[in-house]
């Protein structure tokens, strides 16, 4: 960990800007018939079709600043200079930003307008740039990202996303993001199916954190603690182990890295239409989460704590 790496990074910044225009326009061609995600809608996105997401052509954000909350390697003393952008790929019946993911309330924001914002918290002295749910704006993303990198920006990008990518999608950021945070939901493609309507999730984020790891490796920090590059999974614990955490982790030990950085977050309570869909419509319980935590540390993961 840690050390004189910081040097080589952000990845885009050695990618250039010419790249990452040819990367931004590949992904917007990829709107005429969308396959962002896994979902795969197939609609026109630049004629106004809409799919599961709801996400038109142009970026909506929906809240941005330093953010204090995210965990400590990411805060840092400036704070994660996260952009919260409207509407998901995934339709979880607990989201605790339902407005936001489901209703999409947010502000349509241009190229310029959007590399304006990163530049702005950069300037206002924020550790990374945050991309909270990016997925279904990568297009208009990397043509904010191209636009900012040519004037200036130098901050690490943190790709914070519900896991639900498609490989394709990730290929186009290969070189672009440092740190990848996902979250790993469920173990359970009837539960996804269930609560998120993506019953082809574990199979999709299992791949998908395959090949995050592939591109960015385990999380490295500097010597201030902040972290310039790397893996971050964060995992939701879930009442009655509906998330299936102890499969999770064991895949994450074996399969991705014993190193791996992971937040195993506690903080479930019934939100949204959860009170619907029991047992979701209760908190999970000192027990569960005692239990959860085991599971963590019995493979050796690199467990955060607040
Ligand atoms: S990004 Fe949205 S429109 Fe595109 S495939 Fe995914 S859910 Fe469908």
């Amino acid at each position: 960990m840690g050390g004189n790496a910081s040097n080589q990074y952000p990845a885009y910044r050695q990618l250039g800007v010419a790249v990452l225009r040819e990367r931004a326009q590949g992904a917007r061609e990829r709107l005429t018939a969308c396959n962002l995600c896994p979902h795969r809608c197939g609609v026109n996105r630049l004629e106004g079709e809409l799919g599961i997401c709801r996400a038109g052509e142009w970026a909506l954000v929906s809240d941005y600043g330093p953010h204090f909350g995210e965990e400590a390697p990411l805060v840092g003393r400036g704070g994660s200079g996260t952009i919260f952008f409207a509407y998901c790929n995934m339709k979880c019946v607990f989201c605790q930003n339902c407005e936001i993911s489901w209703g999409g309330a947010g502000e349509k924001v241009s190229t310029e307008g959007l590399a304006e914002i990163m530049l702005g918290l950069q300037r206002r002295g924020c550790e990374n740039i945050n991309l909270v749910t990016p997925t279904h704006f990568v297009p208009p993303i990397l043509a904010a990202l191209a636009e900012a990198c040519d004037n200036g920006l130098h901050l690490p990008l943190v790709y914070n996303c519900g896991g639900y990518e498609a490989m394709e999608t990730l290929a186009l950021l290969d070189g672009v993001v440092d740190i990848y945070m996902p979250d790993f939901k469920y173990n359970s493609g009837e539960i996804a199916g269930m609560y998120s309507g993506a019953s082809d999730y574990p199979d999709r984020v299992k791949e998908a954190i395959q090949e995050m790891y592939r591109q960015v490796g385990d999380l490295v920090v500097n010597e201030r603690g902040v972290a310039i590059r790397g893996l971050l999974v964060r995992h939701l614990v879930l009442p009655q182990d509906l998330a299936g955490t102890a499969e999770i982790m064991a895949f994450l030990a074996e399969e991705i890295s014993p190193q791996t950085f992971v937040n195993v977050m506690d903080q479930y309570y019934p939100a949204y239409r959860a009170h619907r869909y029991p047992p979701l419509n209760r908190r999970t319980t000192r027990e569960e989460i005692r239990k959860a935590m085991a599971a963590a540390r019995r493979h050796g993961l690199r467990i955060y704590r607040d």
